[in-house]
């Protein structure tokens, strides 16, 4: 009864970006299964996951927008508060990710993954910061950073990928400083290596070159995330703010 009362979200609003697949539609149906209404926000195709969480008797709606747009931003989380009334819980999990050498990486692609990692999460922190400030709610804020924020991969280059989660990591520090007198607390996760589309569409050699180097010699599943989250938006960290939580199988540790 008292670990159902500190990690349980019964009455609490949680956005999920890029919740449409991979890492994000399995931390929507485990914020769901917490007792949160779920708001899935993608480009497209929102309804699967809304689907899945309904279907397991959760409450779930989605909203179209690209994080890097302010004002398709702001018009989605509009249309939450007009559906559920507040936005407690922020995931900003929408990420994309180049493999390009840095000789072959042109500054327009450089650009395109700094805009959606690291622009597209302060453009929708930013956001949900406004309406829990503005309607004095202590809400939370999970940011998707990476292992790749303080390692650098090998043997594929994605220079443009680690320092836009390098920079995830410290915009969350910064966050949680700048909001701590409200109460919202801001706080980052860094995966390893997870077993989704971003990382399975990997020519095989070079997902076995990684497993080589993870010390629990295999790609994390993504329910082996929803722990942590759970516990970094619900009242169970409740003294935990501006840190960054490594889930790698060990990498991170060579
Ligand atoms: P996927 O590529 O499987 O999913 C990414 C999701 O983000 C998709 O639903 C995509 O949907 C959405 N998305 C991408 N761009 C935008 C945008 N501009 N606006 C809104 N949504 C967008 O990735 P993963 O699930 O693997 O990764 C999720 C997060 O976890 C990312 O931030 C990633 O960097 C991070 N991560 C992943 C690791 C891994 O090994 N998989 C390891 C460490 C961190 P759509 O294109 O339809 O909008």
């Amino acid at each position: 009864m008292y670990l159902e009362k500190l990690f349980g979200l019964s009455g609490k609003v949680a956005l999920v970006t890029g919740g449409g697949q991979g890492i994000g539609q399995v931390v929507a149906q485990g914020l769901a299964q917490a007792g949160a209404k779920v708001v899935i926000m993608n480009r497209a195709n929102v309804e699967d996951t809304v689907s899945l969480i309904k279907s397991a008797g959760g409450t779930a709606m989605g909203v179209q927008a690209d994080v890097t747009s302010e004002k398709q931003v702001d018009a989605a989380l509009q249309k939450v508060l007009e559906a559920y009334g507040t936005i407690d819980i922020v995931v900003n999990n929408a990420g994309i990710c180049m493999h390009q050498s840095t000789l072959e990486m042109t500054p327009e692609d450089f650009r395109r993954v700094l805009d959606v990692n690291l622009t597209g999460t302060f453009i929708v922190a930013r956001a949900a910061g406004r309406i829990m400030i503005g309607r004095g709610i202590r809400g939370n804020i999970v940011n998707m950073a990476s292992m790749s924020g303080s390692i650098v991969n090998i043997p594929q280059w994605q220079c443009s990928y680690n320092a836009s989660k390098a920079a995830v990591i410290h915009l969350t520090k910064s966050l949680a400083m700048e909001w701590v007198d409200q109460g919202i607390r801001v706080n980052s996760i860094s995966p390893g290596y997870i077993a989704t589309p971003m990382s399975t569409d990997n020519p095989a050699e070079m997902n076995d070159a990684f497993i080589k180097l993870i010390p629990m010699r295999r790609m994390g599943d993504a329910r082996e995330l929803v722990p942590t989250i759970l516990a970094m938006v619900s009242d169970a960290s409740g003294y935990t703010t501006g840190s960054d939580f490594i889930v790698d199988g060990g990498y991170t540790c060579l």
